[in-house]
């Protein structure tokens, strides 16, 4: 690998711009219950502790005999047979053993008092006259689990800012908690800029006007917004007028506690989105030392009466571009929006750049010219365990997001040749 170019003068680093932008930001107070059911994604405001053990009391993992371990050793080692005194299924609780006997246990069910081990019935053969042979000693404590094992009343379970999923919503259940403290989702307003952009479905393929594409961004930008937990307002392509954009940003404010725009933040490019929020409260515009996606634009907006601000986010226009300055800026803005933490948020597991940590796999690929820029190339594992390269790697080829299963971060100034280790990022890591 060749080694560091220096950068570009005026180009600000991943790790600076993510500072700036998160230390713009405070997670929004907003809180409601919700029905565990329901919870799926959300994330958690409060810890959530247990009000009781788990389990709730000594119960045998299998199918068996409760046993006293010390008293039937000896009848257990000649041979001898031992009456069963009781049965207990899973839910019924059973009286004292009876010494010099043993209990049917079934899984799940409580172990009795007097009892200190479970003999699976594989190692116990029954009598025709119903007595029970235990084959093997049994060992004190085996097969019983403990009340409380798993988890300790008054225990934290769950912390507040852990995204809810299937397993964290089952061990809320299994808490006893039919609803659940979380954070209300981010609302989030989204318009795209651009005179050439038509919506799919108002215009057909064959009847575009020359000049015109379709507005692709908005379809993927609504949807990584959702799949990050907020709720997205369409609200479509902006006029192209002063007073219009104006009026739409301000009314946006008041309802949203962020806006994304996309397209209109090369340099010197005219539009009237950047005027409209350096108007309204302020915005800086970055060139972020990154590559597909330099330009970015970060602000907010004042909302009427001293009811806080609205955050802002501006994303160039190329696709991939949007895409990926999406992945690398925006989403560590909306966890910290949401609060989340406990191992999955920025806060905890990602390095500076907000990144989750890399997996490192070999290049099956050359990629001989530096940039001096960082460098996000979209790649795909094969079956022989590299990374393959989506030929061209152009910020305006979508089909280079579709086709690829992650993200190659390569330093500035750095070359690849085929079997070097590169930094992977599964782009399936980066979507929620
Ligand atoms: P801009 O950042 O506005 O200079 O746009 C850069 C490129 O991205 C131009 O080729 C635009 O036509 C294209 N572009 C801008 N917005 C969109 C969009 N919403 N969907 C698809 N392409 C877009
Ligand atoms: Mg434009």
């Amino acid at each position: 690998m060749s080694q560091e170019a220096p950068r570009r003068p005026g180009l600000m680093s991943l790790e600076d711009a993510l500072s700036r932008l998160l230390g713009a930001a405070e997670p929004l107070p907003g809180q409601e219950e919700l029905s565990t059911l329901e919870a799926d994604g959300r994330v958690l405001a409060q810890d959530i502790r247990s009000a009781l053990d788990v389990p709730g009391f000594d119960n045998s993992s299998m199918d068996g005999y409760a046993v006293n371990s010390a008293e039937v050793a000896a009848a257990a080692a000649a041979g001898q047979a031992l009456p069963v005194s009781q049965r207990i299924p899973a839910g019924h609780f059973g009286p004292v053993l009876q010494p010099g006997s043993v209990a049917r246990i079934f899984t799940g069910a409580p172990v009795p008092e007097g009892a200190d081990a479970v003999q699976m019935q594989e190692e116990a053969e029954v009598q025709p006259d119903g007595s029970v042979r235990l084959l093997q000693a049994p060992i004190p404590g085996q097969f019983i689990r403990r009340r409380g094992e798993d988890i300790r009343q008054g225990e934290v379970v769950l912390k507040a800012g852990t995204r809810l999923g299937p397993a964290e919503l089952g061990l809320a259940a299994s808490l006893g908690l039919a609803a659940l403290p979380v954070r209300t989702r981010p609302r989030v307003a989204l318009f795209s800029t651009g005179d050439e952009l038509v919506m799919p479905g108002e215009v057909a393929p064959q009847d575009m006007a020359p000049g015109a594409i379709y507005n692709s961004n908005r379809y993927f930008l609504a949807v990584l917004l959702r799949r990050l937990g907020c709720e997205v307002s369409d609200l479509g392509i902006v006029p192209d007028r002063r007073d219009a954009t104006l009026a739409a940003l301000q009314q946006a404010a008041a309802s949203h506690d962020l806006i994304v725009t996309s397209g209109g933040v090369s340099v010197g490019e005219e539009d009237h989105v950047k005027p409209a929020v350096q108007q309204l409260g302020g915005r800086d515009l970055w060139q972020i030392a990154i590559k597909p996606g330099k330009p970015f634009a970060q602000g907010w907006i004042a909302r009427e009466g001293d009811t806080g601000r609205c955050h802002f986010v501006g994303l160039p226009g190329n696709p991939v571009s949007s895409f990926v300055t999406f992945l690398l800026l925006v989403r560590p803005l909306l966890l910290r929006l949401q609060g989340i933490t406990g191992g999955q948020g920025v806060e905890s597991r990602s390095g500076a750049d907000g990144l989750p940590p890399a997996l490192a796999l070999p290049a099956h690929f050359d990629w001989p010219r530096a940039d001096r820029r960082r460098e996000f190339l979209r790649v795909r594992r094969n079956a022989a365990g590299g990374l393959d390269l989506f030929p061209n790697q152009s910020s305006g080829v979508l089909t280079s997001v579709a086709w690829c299963d992650g993200l190659v971060d390569l330093p500035a100034g750095q070359t690849v040749a085929r079997g070097d280790r590169v930094n992977f990022h599964p782009l399936a890591a980066l979507l929620g």
